[in-house]
């Protein structure tokens, strides 16, 4: 029995690439060597295992080696640079600035920081998904240590405006950190360009195997610090203590080599996929809205919203052949709509009736016609079925209309 299954879910994670998985596996068997034992080859391979792996990631971002601190994935590399940098810079001020559609590795971080006594702006974005940047400047306080804003957003694939960003921190003194881990590999990022003084990423979005990610830190000009989250042995310059994951870090590193290598190829054709499976969608459907910036966007993600359709349901209508998600990973768990969504300023309808489409390497173009036709068939279905459609059917203006039965 063979079900056909497409995963449109990348934002979520990636498949390890192939050539990937043949870099890692001699570190689990032949090498077993921690990267910290001085005394024998075998920690001395795994060491060198490992400076090549940051080599190759440093590389990707450029940055120096000396800069990429390896962490367990992305939501600890948040972690350790908001709680790290707020421990370390508090005797200057207390005030963090956000935004409202950050990922909850960030936002709840921010809420921690919030009880231990620091203050967090959380900002609006514009509908477009975007940060106004006067509102920007706007929040900053003589109390402002650290600007806190996510390259490219994991529900709408929205870009923000880095370099005016970095540059507006620059012209203040203040840190920017940045939750970078839906961006690198996939389009250029190099946080020096930008201004940005502490990047979080992460290896499992990227075609690299789960469990491994990395925080930069900025050394020079400014030379930045944060406090370790970890005590322990000391490792990663003191700022993240424990043994290596060497065969996850080899693979991070041989997965940012291929990023490299291949990103504009492959942004190149992911971003026709993507194109042609909006296109499909709204030539077949009416009432489909594309959610966020299509101008500020990553190449490879559509968030849409159909709507008078219930997003959750009508992944139940495909569920079992296409993997997409509503609303973000995390919390499609719940049946709340995406606060990311709600932030646009979508009204609940919208915001309930959205799927995020994330493309990835191994999707071809079969992937996307099959996707069209069975969201095509799914939203006519679930429409067909709806009294809401019925009404805006017959010109009902259902905005007017007086619920009864709250
Ligand atoms: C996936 C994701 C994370 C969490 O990364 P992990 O490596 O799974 O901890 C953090 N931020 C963003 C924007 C993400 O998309």
């Amino acid at each position: 029995m063979s079900v056909r299954q497409i995963y449109l879910d990348n934002n979520s994670t990636t498949p390890v690439d192939p050539r990937v998985v043949d870099t890692m596996v001699p570190y689990f068997y032949e090498i077993p060597g921690n990267a910290a034992s001085r005394s024998h080859p075998f920690g001395w391979q795994a060491e060198e295992a490992v400076d090549y792996g940051r080599e190759q990631i440093a590389n990707l971002i450029g940055a120096d080696k000396r800069e990429i601190i390896f962490t367990s994935g992305a939501t600890e590399a948040d972690n350790l640079a908001l709680k790290g940098a707020f421990e370390m810079y508090r005797r200057k001020g207390d005030h963090i600035i956000t935004l409202e559609t950050e990922h909850k590795a960030v936002l709840d971080t921010c809420k921690k920081i919030e009880k231990m006594g620091g203050n967090v702006t959380y900002l609006k974005v514009e509908r477009n998904g975007l940060v106004d940047l006067n509102k920007l400047r706007a929040a900053i306080t003589d109390k402002t240590i650290l600007i806190s804003v996510m390259w490219a957003n994991n529900e709408t694939g929205v870009i923000q405006p880095m370099k005016e960003i970095g540059d507006i921190c620059a012209e203040k003194g203040i840190l920017f950190m940045s939750d970078a881990t839906q961006a690198v590999g996939k389009i250029p990022v190099n946080p020096k360009e930008v201004g940005v003084h502490l990047m979080a990423f992460t290896s499992h979005k990227m075609y690299g195997p789960k469990g491994v990610g990395a925080l930069y830190v900025n050394r020079k000009n400014p030379r930045v610090k944060v406090t370790a989250q970890l005590d322990g042995g000391g490792h990663e310059r003191g700022m993240r203590s424990g043994t290596l994951n060497v065969p996850g870090i080899v693979g991070f590193g041989k997965a940012a080599e291929l990023a490299q290598k291949e990103m504009h190829e492959d942004a190149a054709r992911l971003s026709v996929l993507r194109d042609k499976l909006q296109s499909g969608l709204m030539n077949n459907l009416e009432e489909v809205y594309i959610n966020g910036s299509e101008e500020h966007r990553m190449p490879h993600v559509t968030n849409i919203s159909f709507k008078h359709v219930e997003g959750e349901g009508l992944m139940m209508t495909f569920n079992q052949n296409i993997a997409v998600s509503s609303g973000s990973a995390c919390t499609s768990a719940s049946l709340e709509p995406s606060y990311v969504l709600m932030a646009l300023g979508l009204g609940d309808d919208l915001a309930h009736s959205s799927i995020r489409f994330s493309l990835g390497r191994f999707n071809t173009e079969e992937d996307v016609d099959f996707a069209v036709e069975a969201l095509t068939k799914g939203v006519t279905h679930m429409r067909d079925l709806s009294p809401i459609w019925e009404m805006y059917k017959e010109g009902v203006d259902l905005d007017a209309v007086e619920w009864s039965a709250h």
